[in-house]
């Protein structure tokens, strides 16, 4: 039997957790767990997704195959994250995906309907904009050709080749 967990080099998970120790040059742990590829390879559940920016400083950080792999087949599996811009681990609560999804899993379904709001709102922007295109481009239709002529100006009649002259009303 294979171990469900693993570090991300394939190692086993040590039994005294020594992978946790920080790396004082990078913030960094020692090791990361992740999922084993038998275990990730059963199904996402999520798109894979390398990189997330921290909400505080706004630096995006990417993460290695095997840990964006864990994430999409178990978005529960990890509570937090490194941020390379403060070279330091925070609760998942303060990163977002790429594409602005939020890495807690408990704040994605108040995102995903704030996102249908929003797009729900831009769609029906659009319609009453195209709606006032067509209005303006039917008013010039109905108006027909403009009069290029000195009939404008004057009462006298429109020139013969004035292209107002035949659709006079
Ligand atoms: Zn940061
Ligand atoms: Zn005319």
């Amino acid at each position: 039997m294979t171990d469900r967990i693993q570090l991300t080099d394939g190692s086993p998970v040590p039994a005294d957790r020594s992978h946790t120790e920080i790396d004082p040059k990078t913030g960094m742990q020692k090791g990361y767990v992740v999922l084993s590829p038998e275990e990730r390879a059963k199904g996402f559940v999520k798109p894979v997704r390398r990189s997330y920016v921290h909400a505080k400083c706004g630096t995006l950080t990417t993460m290695g195959r095997s840990l964006a792999e864990t994430y999409a087949r178990d978005p529960n599996f990890y509570s937090g994250t490194f941020c390379c811009g403060c070279g330091t681990h925070f609760g998942l609560d303060e990163f977002t995906w790429e594409d602005g999804e939020p890495m807690d899993t408990s704040q994605q379904e108040a995102w995903l309907a704030e996102k249908r709001v929003t797009e729900a709102r831009q769609k029906e922007e659009r319609r009453l904009r195209r709606i006032a295109e067509l209005r303006a481009e039917l008013a010039s239709l109905e108006l027909g050709p403009e009069c290029t002529c000195i009939a404008a100006v004057s009462d006298a009649p429109h020139a013969d080749w004035c292209l107002a002259k035949t659709s006079t009303t």
